[in-house]
């Protein structure tokens, strides 16, 4: 029996991120290359890959790289073969890739849609079964898709990406039921309200930080490090006996709403 220390390890798996090259995915890649998993992480972009790699590499963590746009089956088909060449297997997949374009609902492009799906939820499904597969024949593996608080109920001005990440979480109740008896497990993190290139300019704007400051339970928006415990902990032996949830790592938004109710 392993000791109480090694609950939440994670180190030497073998972890791929998708969308590893900045902002949350960037943060889990390095939480699980601080505690001695080798990481791989994906993008579409080579140079922001290699940059990535390189400012990990500063701060003292190996991680390695490789190219894929999840659009792509082909891109997927190929990175998968890559990183099972190079490491053998895969213990822990992360799904992080995803986009987002604002805008009312009736001016939502059908091209609009596609891009959004098409990295959201297609390119989610696609990396899910291409590893699945692989995970499978092992008889072992941990996959993590990062929804959003669109899981829980749909902000206004974001259409295509609600619908995506709502299919998120379909596929992660579908995945677990198939995949929990042949060892593998599928778990989602959503995040509430975390400051990337994503969704910079957004709280920049007063009337946004205004309403998060009066509405976040706990008070701040977050940051993506505040990511890694739960990614951690949903890899790890400590979530052994846990598939097909979701767990929201929000600073409270979803515990309920808030509203002007006038008390003593
Ligand atoms: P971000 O800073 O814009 O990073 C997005 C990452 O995904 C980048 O590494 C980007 O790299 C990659 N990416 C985008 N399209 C891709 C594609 N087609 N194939 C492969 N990689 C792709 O965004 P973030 O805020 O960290 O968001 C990461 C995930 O968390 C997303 O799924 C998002 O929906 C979710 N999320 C974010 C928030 C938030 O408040 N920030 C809240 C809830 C959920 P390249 O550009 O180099 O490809």
């Amino acid at each position: 029996m392993a000791g109480a220390e090694d609950l939440f390890s994670v180190e030497g798996q073998v972890v791929l991120v998708s969308g590893g090259s900045r902002g949350i995915g960037r943060a889990i890649a390095e939480g699980f290359a601080e505690r001695r998993a080798r990481v791989i992480i994906s993008s579409r972009n080579p140079e922001s890959l290699s940059q990535a790699v390189e400012e990990m590499q500063e701060s003292g963590l190996t991680v390695e790289s490789v190219v894929c746009d999840v659009s792509s089956e082909e891109d997927i088909t190929s990175s998968v073969e890559q990183v099972l060449e190079a490491a053998g297997h895969i213990d822990t997949l992360i799904n992080v890739a995803g986009v987002n374009r604002r805008k009312r609902a009736e001016t939502v492009t059908t091209e609009d849609y596609d891009f959004i799906m098409d990295t959201n939820l297609r390119g989610a499904f696609l990396l899910s079964r291409a590893v699945g597969r692989h995970m499978i024949e092992r008889g072992s593996g941990t996959q993590i898709n990062i929804q959003s608080l669109n899981t829980w109920m749909p902000l206004k001005g974001v259409l295509p990406y609600a619908m995506s990440k709502s299919g998120m979480q379909g596929m992660t109740r579908a995945l677990a039921l198939e995949w929990g008896p042949r060892g593998v497990r599928v778990n989602s993190l959503s995040p509430g309200f975390i400051l990337t290139d994503l969704t910079r300019k957004l709280w920049s704007d007063e009337t946004m930080q205004a309403w998060n400051a009066a509405n976040a339970p706990l008070g701040r928006l977050g940051v993506p490090e505040d990511m890694i415990g739960t990614a951690i902990f949903l890899a790890s032996r400590a979530s052994a006996f846990m598939t097909g949830q979701t767990l929201y790592v929000d600073g409270g938004f979803s515990s309920g709403w808030n509203w002007p109710i006038p008390l003593d």
